[in-house]
């Protein structure tokens, strides 16, 4: 379980969190939205140490892991793939993902596993990862968090920029995830994808957590959309 609370989190004098607090729940899939600058990218940040709170505590299982080293949060099986993908693009596809086995100590039987999911990145094993499509670098992120065993997934914006036929495997990645029991934090833009793929719906507006509401709500009275995010 991963629980934050009252994090306060910043870049040098801009204070970009103000005391967000929420549960990620297993087997669960949570959205974090907001408008541009609300802080939902400081927020993964937060929970993987990148950014050190100012204030607060991110509890995984209970213990305090705010102020671990960054390498500390994917050992402890939280897979973050951030915006932008970041891999390393000069590894090829194997390699990249013999560096997501490394870090959580995951054998042939995970990797094996892994590239089950993605019959794409199989068939690619030897390719560069920046000569990969940005769909198959998204499926390569995907799969190098995966390869933690993650009780954890967090995935900021994963299908910007996706062609539809991507798109439809990225969410069903997280779906499977979500019914193997983990706990998903998405930060994502298209409402039409938050409303299909969210259990909860945390809104976030000038690094402030305001409501938390189940997304059957949302799609009874998108009241909320309107408010903080415009639509
Ligand atoms: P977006 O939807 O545009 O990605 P976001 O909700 O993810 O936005 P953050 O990226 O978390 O927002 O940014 C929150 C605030 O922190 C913004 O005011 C932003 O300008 C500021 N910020 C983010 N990264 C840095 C940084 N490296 N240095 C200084 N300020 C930063």
């Amino acid at each position: 379980m991963l629980k934050l609370e009252q994090v306060s989190a910043g870049y040098g004098p801009v204070q970009a969190l103000h005391e967000v607090s929420f549960e990620a729940v297993p087997g669960e899939v949570l959205c974090l939205l907001g408008r541009n600058g609300a802080g939902k990218t400081t927020t993964l940040k937060a929970i993987m140490g990148l950014v050190k709170p100012s204030g607060g505590k991110v509890l995984l299982n209970g213990e305090n892991i705010s102020a671990l080293p960054p390498q500390e949060a994917p050992k402890r099986g939280i897979g973050y793939i951030p915006q932008g993908r970041r891999l390393f693009s000069e590894l090829t596809v194997e390699e990249n993902i013999e560096i997501g086995l490394m870090a959580r100590d995951k054998g042939p039987a995970t990797r094996e596993h892994v590239l089950d999911m993605f019959p794409r990145l199989r068939e690619r094993l030897h390719q560069r990862a920046d000569t990969l499509s940005g769909g198959e670098q998204q499926m390569l992120a995907t799969a190098r968090a995966l390869c933690l065993e993650p009780s954890v997934l967090m995935l900021d914006e994963p299908t910007e920029g996706l062609q539809p036929s991507m798109i439809d495997i990225i969410r069903e990645t997280i779906v499977e995830m979500r019914r193997q029991g983990v706990a998903v934090i998405l930060v994502e833009q298209r409402i039409e994808a938050v409303l299909s793929l969210a259990d909860r719906v945390a809104f976030l507006e000038n690094g402030r957590r305001r409501e938390i509401v189940p997304v059957a709500d949302l799609r009874a009275d998108p009241a909320l959309l309107h408010k903080y995010v415009g639509v």
